[in-house]
C-alpha cells in the first residue's frame, strides 16, 4: 500500500468524471483525445525520466533536510540586500495567505480593489520617501529597474532634436556592481555606449543622453551630488539615482536635489532574503514624464455611478496594446512583495521607521567609533549603515574572516583588502558586541565592553539629513498594533477575487492550483535567512535543489542548457533573445536584426526583442488563426541575411497545436536564423511534446504558470530559459558569483531563487507520471467547456480534428451584433456570478479566451458553464426586447452591494435577478464594492498616490 499520490489532489478529475467527459466529448479514452489534439510528429517517444514522485509528506521531510543544508549565519554584507523583520502579521495574513498569493493581476480592477490599495499605498511611500510625485506599482529588481531608468532617459533625450543623436550612458563607479552588469548587459544589446567613472570628474557633454549614480554609494558613503545634477542638466542629459528606501528617511531625498528618477529595491521593508529574491523593486519620477515610465501604474478613478474606485491606469502604454511601442516589457512584476513592503510602512508609520533607521545609523556609528579606537580606519566620511574599514598592516582580511566565521557571521570582503559592514533592522546590542568581537580578537584586545544600550548616535551632517514630511497619510498612520492591522489587511482581503474562491479561468495564464505543501517550506529560516552573496560552502541546501531543478526542466523542455536569473517570463524571452544575439555575433552573424513575429503573439514579444535590440517584423495568421506559411516563407526569404530569430507560442496563443510547427522550424533555421519559443503554454507540451522536440533553440517557461508558483496579484514570476547545446556558453552570468558577468539580466545569481523552491515541489511530487496526467486533462478540461459552450457563444478557432488545446476562445463578436452587448459586459457579469473574467480580447478582439487547467474539478468546470449560458440567455432576453439595450444585467454589471441594498432601485429588472442569478450564488455571494470603473477619467485625470484631503 503506497502512500496517498500528490497528483490526486493537484489535479481536479477523478477517473469516473472523465468517463462522463469523455463521453460527452464523443471519444472513448483519453489518449483518444490526445492523438486528436497533438499532431503525431512532434511526441515525445519515451516518458520524462524524472525522479519517483514523492508524496507530500516525502517531500517535507526531504525539503526539510534541504533547507537543514544551507547555514543560517548574520550577514552583515550588505550590497543591496540586508536581513529585516518579516511582521509576523503580514506574514500570516498576507504572504501566506491564497487571496492575496493566488490572485490575479488586477486587470478587473472591480474585483481587485484590495491590492490595488494596497499597490497604491505602495506607490505613495515610494513617492513620499524619494520626493518625486510619481511613482510605479513595482519592478523586477533593482538592477532591472537601473536598465529601465537608462531606457526611459534615452527615450526621453530622443524626442528633443538637439539631443537625438546622444548615445552614451555614464555610470559613477562607485554603483553596486551587479546593476552595473545589468546595464552593461542591456546598453550592449541596445547598441549604446556606458562610460563608467568618477562623477566628481567627469566632462559630461551632448552625447549623454542620462547618468546613473547611486545614494548611498556602493561603498556606503553618502556624497552630495547637487553640483552633479546641475552640470548634468545643463547638457540636458538626465539623473537617475539608484538609492534605499531606508536611507531616504533619514537622508535629503533625491527629487530634492533635482533627480529625474530615483529606483531601488525595497526588500528591506520586510521582504526575507531569500538568497536574492524575490522582492520587488521601486521606480519613481516626474510628473511630466508619466508616459514614459516603465511598468505599472495605479491610479484613483470613479465608478458608474461616481464613487471613488482604484484601477491601473494608462494601460495604453501597456506592450499589450503598444506591442513594440511599448515604454517596457514588464507584465509580471513584484506585486506580492510591494503590497508586503507597503504594509510593512504601514504597520511602522513614519515614525516607526524613523526609529528603524537611527537605530540602524547609531549602530554603525557606534560600530565605526569603536573599531577607529581599536586601530582600525573606517573610511566613509558619512554613511547610512555601511562602514568600510581599512585594516591595520599587521592584520590580513583572512584572520579578521576566520574570526567572523567561527562567529557566525559573513562580511563584504572587498577585492582591495577592505571589509565592508553593512548594519539592518536585525541588529541588536548582542549581535554588535560579536561583530566588534571578531576585530577585537584580530587586533589583540580583549576588553570588548558588553554594549547594554545602544545609544542614539547620528553622525550626518545638518545638510544632509531630511527635513521634509512623508507617510503623512492615514493609512501610514492608523495601523500600528497587530489587530488593527490584522483588520485592515483582511478588509482589503474581502474585495478581492482569488483561487480560494472560485476558477480563474485565464488563457494564457494558467491559474492552476499552488498547493500549500509546496508553499510551505518558504518558511524555513534555511532558505529564508541566506544572502545571495553568502560564501558557496554555506548553501549546499539551495544549491542542490537548483542543480536538480535545472536538469529537471532541461528534461521537461528537451534543452539541455538552463539559467534560473530572469524574474518574469518577459525577462526571459529578453534572456533568450540576447542568448541569440551573442551566439550570432560569436558566429559572425551579429549583422542579423530582424525578429518574426505572428501578429496573435503576446504583446511582450515584440517589446522584449526591441529591448534586445531587434526589428520585430509581424508574420500574418490565416483564417484558422495558424501562422500564414506562405507569408513566413515570403518573410524568411526576405530577410534572409538579417534574419535572427522567430518567437513562436506553442500551442498558439489561440490554442492550438499547429501542425506545421516542425516545418516553421525549418523554414527558420535554412534561413539562419534561431527558433524562439514562447513557454507561456507549456502546460499543454509537458510530458507529451516538448520544444527540444519540436526544433527550438532557446524556450522560456513561466514557472508562476505551468509550474504551480503562484500569480501573487502580479508576481513574482520566475521566468528560466531553456536552451540548445550551440548557446549554453551565452548564458547569463552574474559579476560577483559566477565565473563570467556575460549576458547578466538581474541582481541576484538565481534571480527568485526562494521561490524556486514551489515549481522544484511540483515537479518532484507530481513525477513523470502527474505531470503528463495534468497535460492531458488540461486539455480534457478545455474540450468539455468547447462542447459544453459550443451552441451558445461558438468557439473561434480549432485544431485539424477539430479539437481545441489547453485553452479555447469564446466567440463575442456575433453577440455583440444583435445585442450590443460586448465582451467586456460579458466579463463584468460574470462577477455578479462571483468569477474572476477570462482572458479578455487577447489574443483575439472582441473574445474571451478560457483555460480552466486540470486543477479544477468538474463541479466547478459545471458551475462555470452554467454561470457563461446563463448569461448567454440574458443576452437573448435583450435581443428579444425583454429588457433594453440601455438598461439590463449586463450594461450595468458588476452591481455593487451599496446599489443592491439602497431604498431605491430604477432598473427595469428586478433586484434579485441582479444579484442571485443562479441559485448557488445566494449560497456564498462575493459582494462587489465599486460599479463599472471608468478607466478614461481616471487617465484624463492621473492621480496615483494617496492624496491628504
Ligand atoms: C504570460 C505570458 C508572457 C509574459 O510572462 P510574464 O511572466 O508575465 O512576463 C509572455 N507570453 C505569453 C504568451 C504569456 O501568456
Amino acid at each position: 500500500m503506497e502512500m496517498e499520490h500528490f497528483k490526486t489532489r493537484h489535479i481536479g478529475i477523478n477517473p469516473s468524471e472523465m468517463e462522463k467527459m469523455l463521453e460527452t466529448i464523443g471519444v472513448s479514452n483519453i489518449d483518444e483525445l490526445i492523438d486528436q489534439t497533438i499532431p503525431y510528429d512532434i511526441r515525445l517517444t519515451k516518458p520524462l525520466a524524472l525522479p519517483k514522485a514523492l508524496s507530500e509528506q516525502e517531500y517535507a521531510e526531504e525539503i526539510a533536510h534541504l533547507a537543514s543544508k544551507n547555514h543560517v549565519c548574520t550577514s552583515y554584507i550588505g550590497m543591496g540586500w540586508y536581513d529585516t523583520i518579516t511582521p509576523a502579521v503580514i506574514y500570516r495574513n498576507v504572504f501566506e495567505n491564497p487571496v492575496w498569493y493566488t490572485s490575479y493581476t488586477p486587470y478587473q480592477a472591480e474585483v481587485s480593489q484590495g491590492r490595488l490599495e494596497a499597490l497604491l499605498n505602495f506607490q505613495t511611500m515610494v513617492s513620499d520617501l524619494t520626493a518625486l510625485p510619481l511613482a510605479n506599482s513595482s519592478l523586477l529588481d533593482e538592477a532591472t529597474a537601473a536598465a529601465e531608468a537608462a531606457t526611459m532617459m534615452y527615450a526621453l533625450c530622443a524626442r528633443n532634436k538637439a539631443k537625438s543623436l546622444a548615445d552614451t550612458l555614464f555610470v559613477d563607479e562607485h554603483i553596486f556592481p551587479q546593476t552595473l552588469s545589468v546595464l552593461r548587459t542591456r546598453m550592449h544589446h541596445a547598441g549604446k555606449n556606458i562610460v563608467v567613472g568618477d562623477y566628481k570628474t567627469i566632462t559630461l557633454d551632448d552625447n549623454f543622453f542620462g547618468a546613473i549614480i547611486q545614494y548611498p554609494n556602493s561603498d556606503g558613503n553618502v556624497e552630495d551630488y547637487h553640483h552633479f545634477v546641475e552640470k548634468a542638466h545643463a547638457v540636458d542629459c538626465k539623473v537617475a539615482v539608484a538609492t534605499d528606501l531606508l536611507a531616504l528617511v533619514l537622508l535629503t531625498p533625491p527629487g530634492e536635489w533635482g533627480a529625474d528618477i530615483a529606483f531601488g529595491s525595497s526588500q528591506r521593508f520586510g521582504i526575507p532574503l531569500f538568497y536574492g529574491g524575490p522582492s520587488a523593486a521601486f521606480f519613481a519620477t516626474r510628473e511630466e514624464y508619466k508616459r514614459f515610465i516603465p511598468g505599472r501604474i495605479i491610479g484613483i478613478s470613479k465608478d458608474a455611478y461616481g464613487k471613488k474606485a482604484l484601477r491601473m491606469a494608462l494601460q495604453t502604454r501597456e506592450q499589450h496594446i503598444k506591442r513594440e511601442k511599448a515604454t517596457s516589457n514588464i507584465c509580471t512584476a513584484q506585486a506580492l512583495l510591494a503590497t508586503m513592503s507597503s504594509f510593512y510602512a504601514a504597520y511602522h508609520g513614519p515614525k516607526g521607521l524613523k526609529k528603524i533607521a537611527e537605530r540602524i545609523h547609531s549602530i554603525a556609528s557606534l560600530i565605526s567609533d569603536e573599531l577607529t579606537s581599536m586601530g582600525y580606519k573606517q573610511l566613509n566620511a558619512s554613511y547610512f549603515d555601511t562602514l568600510k574599514i581599512k585594516l591595520p598592516a599587521t592584520i590580513s582580511q583572512k584572520d579578521i574572516r576566520n574570526n567572523a566565521e567561527i562567529r557566525n557571521i559573513n562580511l563584504r570582503y572587498f577585492k582591495s583588502g577592505e571589509i565592508g559592514i553593512s548594519i539592518d533592522e536585525t541588529t541588536n546590542s548582542y549581535r554588535a558586541h560579536e561583530l566588534l568581537a571578531v576585530f577585537a580578537m584580530a587586533a589583540g584586545n580583549s576588553n570588548v565592553f558588553m554594549i547594554d544600550d545602544l545609544p542614539k548616535k547620528i553622525t550626518l551632517t545638518q545638510e544632509q539629513l531630511r527635513t521634509s514630511k512623508y507617510l503623512t497619510h492615514p493609512v501610514f498612520n492608523s495601523y500600528h498594533t497587530e489587530t488593527e492591522m490584522m483588520r485592515y489587511i483582511k478588509r482589503l482581503e474581502r474585495k478581492d477575487i482569488s483561487l480560494a474562491h472560485s476558477m480563474i479561468p485565464l488563457g494564457s495564464c494558467t491559474m492552476k492550483l499552488n498547493a500549500a505543501s509546496e508553499l510551505l517550506p518558504m518558511g524555513y529560516a534555511g532558505f529564508q535567512k541566506i544572502h545571495p552573496y553568502a560564501p558557496i560552502e554555506q548553501v549546499q541546501g539551495y544549491h542542490e535543489m537548483i542543480e536538480e531543478l535545472k536538469s529537471m526542466l532541461a528534461e521537461i523542455t528537451g534543452l539541455p542548457g538552463v539559467s534560473l536569473q530572469p524574474n518574469s517570463g518577459a525577462a526571459g524571452e529578453y534572456t533568450g533573445l540576447i542568448v541569440i544575439a551573442s551566439y550570432l555575433e560569436s558566429i559572425g552573424q551579429g549583422h542579423r536584426n530582424i525578429v518574426l513575429i505572428p501578429a496573435s503573439a503576446h504583446g511582450t514579444n515584440p517589446a522584449s526583442s526591441v529591448q534586445a535590440g531587434y526589428t520585430p517584423i509581424v508574420v500574418a495568421c490565416d483564417e484558422k488563426g495558424n501562422v500564414d506559411m506562405d507569408d513566413l516563407r515570403k518573410k524568411a526569404e526576405e530577410y534572409g541575411n538579417d534574419l535572427a530569430a522567430f518567437m513562436i507560442t506553442y500551442p498558439s496563443t489561440h490554442g492550438i497545436f499547429e501542425t506545421e510547427i516542425k516545418e516553421m522550424c525549418r523554414i527558420i533555421h535554412e534561413a539562419g536564423g534561431q527558433v524562439y519559443m514562447d513557454g507561456a503554454n507549456m502546460n499543454a507540451q509537458v510530458g507529451i511534446t516538448n520544444p527540444g522536440t519540436i526544433g527550438a533553440d532557446v524556450c522560456h517557461l513561466n514557472l508562476h504558470k505551468t509550474f504551480a508558483i503562484p500569480h501573487g496579484g502580479g508576481g513574482p514570476g520566475v521566468g528560466p530559459i531553456c536552451v540548445a547545446e550551440h548557446l549554453i556558453p551565452f548564458l547569463p552570468g552574474h559579476p560577483v558569483m559566477f565565473e563570467s558577468d556575460l549576458n547578466t539580466v538581474s541582481a541576484a545569481p538565481y534571480g527568485s531563487a526562494g521561490i524556486l523552491q514551489i515549481a522544484y515541489a511540483y515537479i518532484k511530487m507530481m513525477g513523470a507520471d502527474g505531470l503528463t496526467e495534468a497535460t492531458k486533462v488540461a486539455i480534457l478540461n478545455a474540450n468539455y467547456l468547447a462542447e459544453k459552450l459550443k451552441d451558445t457563444y461558438g468557439i473561434v478557432y480549432r485544431g485539424a480534428n477539430g479539437r481545441v488545446g489547453h485553452e479555447l476562445i469564446l466567440e463575442c463578436r456575433k453577440i455583440k451584433e444583435i445585442s450590443g452587448i460586448t465582451e467586456t459586459d460579458i466579463a463584468k457579469r460574470l462577477m455578479d456570478y462571483g468569477f474572476h473574467a477570462p482572458t479578455l480580447s487577447f489574443p483575439v478582439h472582441g473574445t474571451l479566451m478560457v483555460e480552466p487547467t486540470e486543477s479544477e474539478s468538474l463541479a466547478e468546470l459545471d458551475r462555470f458553464v452554467e454561470a457563461m449560458n446563463n448569461i448567454y440567455e440574458e443576452i437573448m432576453e435583450i435581443v428579444e426586447g425583454k429588457y433594453p439595450a440601455h438598461d439590463n444585467v449586463l450594461v450595468n454589471a458588476p452591481h455593487p452591494e451599496y446599489e443592491c441594498v439602497s431604498d431605491e432601485w430604477k432598473h427595469t429588472y428586478p433586484r434579485n435577478k441582479a444579484v442571485y442569478p443562479l441559485p448557488y450564488v445566494a449560497e456564498n455571494k462575493f459582494w462587489i464594492n465599486v460599479a463599472r470603473i471608468d478607466d478614461a477619467f481616471g487617465d484624463r485625470n492621473l492621480v496615483a498616490c494617496l492624496c491628504e484631503d
